[in-house]
């Protein structure tokens, strides 16, 4: 399955943003607890320093938050690890790629990361300068993803249900919208909560449509806001 990724040349960076450095960040990853190889992989292969402003690419290997513009940010690293391992383990175990929405494109990163695992991501942004930039990005390191300039919180009804579905900014409790447009069995990973304290948490949908829940750590994350800007 890995990888989907063909990096043209001049997208792969030389220096700070070497192969070395990005290993040690894998190595971090691994002393915290993430076992999926397969999300360990995905992070070697994706370019995090080309989702930064260039003047912040020494930092991109840092397990770190960093700001991308608009009051927002691209996650840290080890929660988009965590937030992927947890989506993989409720992802159908058939031939067909597994379809992921991601709401809050941000950087683009986390959607990067997907793709590379070989999934179907879609993808929906409601600031579209980010929205514009995180598209460039994509076309540079040659990854179809679709994305949508629009407020997330209705979720992409066109192409549901999804295998998965992953939130990257904070509500005060899950989107019903978005519980719909998920597939039996498959799961949604969001972070719950306000500003002074947030619970990454995973739903899963039963059969007889009814959800078990689970919190998988605290995290930090920026708003879910209504509408869109440009
Ligand atoms: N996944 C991103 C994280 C970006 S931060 C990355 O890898 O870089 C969260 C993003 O969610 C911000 O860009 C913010 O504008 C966006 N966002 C917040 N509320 C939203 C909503 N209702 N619909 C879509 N995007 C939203």
């Amino acid at each position: 399955m890995m990888s989907k990724l063909h990096l043209r040349p001049h997208a792969v960076g030389l220096g700070m943003t070497s192969q070395r450095v990005r290993d040690r960040l894998v190595e971090r990853l691994r002393e915290n607890g993430i076992r999926n190889e397969n999300v360990l992989n995905a992070i070697r292969t994706v370019p995090r320093h080309l989702f930064v402003d260039e003047a912040l690419a020494t930092r991109a290997y840092e397990d770190t938050a960093l700001p991308i513009g608009h009051g927002q940010t691209i996650s840290q690293p080890w929660v988009v690890a965590r937030m992927t391992e947890a989506l993989l383990e409720n992802a159908p175990k058939t031939a067909a790629p597994t379809r992921v929405l991601e709401v809050g494109t941000g950087s683009g990163y986390q959607a990067a990361v997907l793709a590379a695992l070989g999934m179907e991501v879609y993808t929906v942004e409601r600031i579209g300068d980010l929205l514009r930039q995180a598209r460039k990005r994509f076309r540079t390191l040659g990854l179809n993803i679709r994305s949508k300039h629009d407020d997330g919180r209705a979720g992409w009804p066109e192409h549901a249900p999804f295998d998965a579905i992953i939130v990257t900014a904070a509500g005060p409790a899950l989107v019903a919208a978005l519980i719909e447009q998920l597939a039996v069995g498959a799961s949604l990973v969001a972070p719950v909560g306000g500003a002074s304290s947030q619970s990454l948490v995973k739903l899963t949908k039963r059969a007889d449509g009814s959800v078990e829940e689970a919190k998988l750590a605290a995290v930090a994350f920026v708003p879910l806001l209504s509408g869109t800007l440009d």
